[in-house]
C-alpha cells in the first residue's frame, strides 16, 4: 500500500487532501497543530504538533513514505496577510515549517514532495489592472508580492527547487489562487472571499445592507477544492516539477460575487463599500502552462461551487444558532 504525509491536515485543503488520497487506495498520516475543525480527520495516523520544531517533524517522517504534500502554513485571508500586523509571524512560521520538512524528507531520502507555494508571490505592478493581469508563471521575477506572505512563498518555492536540484528529490511547487469550498475557514478574521461573501449573505436579512472592503471593482478567480485536488494529485505524478498555477481562470469582481451569492441565497442586499485590507487591484489565473504540460483545466463555473459553499455554511450558521 502507498503511504503520503500531509503536513497541514488540520486545515481546509489539506484535511480535503486527505480524504482524497485514502479514496485513491493510500495510507496516509496527517500533521497539523490542530485537528480539522469542521468534521473528524479520517487519516490513518495523525500527528497533533509543531512543524516549526524539528523534532516533531522528525517524528512525523519516522519511515520513508512514497509522498509527502506540504500544506501547513501561517495563513489566512486579506484580514490577515494584508493588515501588516502579522508579517512576522507569517515569514518566521512558515518559512520554519518549510525548512524542517525538506530537511527531515531529505535525511529519510523521501523523494516525492508536494509545495503549496501562491498566486501572492506574483509582482504587484502586473496585477494593477483589475481587467488585464498578468499571472503566468514566467512574469514571477523580477520579484515584487504585495505581501510578505507572498515573499516567504517566493523564498520558499526557491528552497524547495534548491533541494530538487540539489538532492535529486522530485520537488512540484503550484501556485494557488483562491482555493474554496464546503469546511473552509467561514468566519473569525481568517477567512477568504467567497467565505467571507457567503456568511454575509446568509447571515443578512433581505433588503439588509452587506459591508465590502474596497469598491468591489477589485477582480480575482476562485476555485473549487475538488478540482484544486485533481491538478494537485496531477501534478505530483507527474514527472514536471513547476512551479505552475493551479487556478481558475474564471475572473469576477468581488461586487460580482457578491452578486452571485445573493443569487443562490435568493435575497437582495445593497453593498456598502468600507474601507479594508485589499490585496492586488486584479488576479487570475493563467492555465496554460498547467494544460500544456499536463492537459487538464478545471471546467466547474464558480457558480456552482459557491452554491455548494454556501449551503454548507448557512448550515454552519444554523447550527451555531442553536447552541
Ligand atoms: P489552512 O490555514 O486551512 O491550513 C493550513 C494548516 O497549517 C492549518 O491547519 C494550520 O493549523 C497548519 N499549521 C500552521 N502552522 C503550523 C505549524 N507550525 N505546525 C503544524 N501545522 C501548522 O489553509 P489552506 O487554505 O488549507 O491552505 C493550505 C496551503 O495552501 C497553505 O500553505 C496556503 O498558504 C496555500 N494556499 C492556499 C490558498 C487558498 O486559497 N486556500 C491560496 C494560496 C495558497
Amino acid at each position: 500500500m502507498k503511504k503520503a504525509v500531509v503536513c497541514g491536515a488540520g486545515g481546509f485543503i489539506g484535511s480535503h487532501l486527505v480524504k482524497r488520497l485514502q479514496r485513491e487506495g493510500y495510507w496516509v498520516r496527517g500533521a497539523d497543530l490542530k485537528f480539522p475543525e469542521f468534521s473528524p480527520t479520517t487519516a490513518n495516523d495523525f500527528v497533533k504538533g509543531d512543524l516549526r520544531d524539528p523534532i516533531i517533524c522528525r517524528e512525523v517522517f519516522d519511515q520513508p513514505f512514497d509522498q509527502v504534500y506540504q500544506l501547513a502554513a501561517d495563513m489566512g485571508g486579506a484580514g490577515y496577510v494584508f493588515t501588516g500586523l502579522n508579517d512576522a509571524d507569517i515569514m518566521h512560521n512558515s518559512a520554519l515549517i518549510n525548512l524542517n520538512v525538506l530537511e527531515s524528507c531529505h535525511r529519510r531520502n523521501i523523494s516525492r514532495i508536494f509545495y503549496s507555494s501562491s498566486a501572492c508571490m506574483y509582482p504587484e505592478h502586473n496585477q494593477l489592472d483589475p481587467l488585464n493581469p498578468n499571472c503566468a508563471e514566467d512574469s514571477a521575477y523580477p520579484a515584487s508580492p504585495d505581501s510578505e506572505y507572498g515573499w516567504e512563498k517566493l523564498f520558499s518555492e526557491r528552497l524547495y527547487l534548491a533541494f530538487g536540484r540539489n538532492y535529486g528529490m522530485q520537488v512540484r511547487v503550484a501556485r494557488f489562487h483562491n482555493i474554496f469550498g464546503p469546511e473552509g475557514t467561514w468566519t473569525g478574521g481568517k477567512e477568504k472571499a467567497p467565505a467571507a461573501m457567503c456568511r454575509k449573505v446568509a447571515e443578512t436579512a433581505e433588503g439588509g445592507e452587506l459591508e465590502m472592503w474596497g469598491d468591489g471593482q477589485q477582480t480575482r478567480s476562485f476555485l473549487y477544492i475538488e478540482e484544486c485536488l485533481e491538478a494537485v494529485r496531477l501534478l505530483t505524478d507527474s514527472d514536471w516539477t513547476g512551479p505552475v498555477n493551479i487556478g481558475s481562470e474564471e475572473m469576477v469582481t468581488i461586487n460580482q460575487l457578491a452578486e452571485m451569492a445573493m443569487k443562490i441565497a435568493g435575497k437582495k442586499l445593497s453593498i456598502r463599500h468600507i474601507p479594508g485590507p485589499l490585496g492586488v487591484r486584479g488576479r487570475n489565473s493563467d492555465n496554460r502552462l498547467y494544460r500544456q504540460q499536463l492537459g487538464w483545466a478545471p471546467s466547474q463555473p464558480l457558480v456552482d461551487g459557491l452554491a455548494k459553499t454556501y449551503t454548507w455554511i448557512e448550515g454552519q450558521i444554523r447550527a451555531q444558532r442553536r447552541t
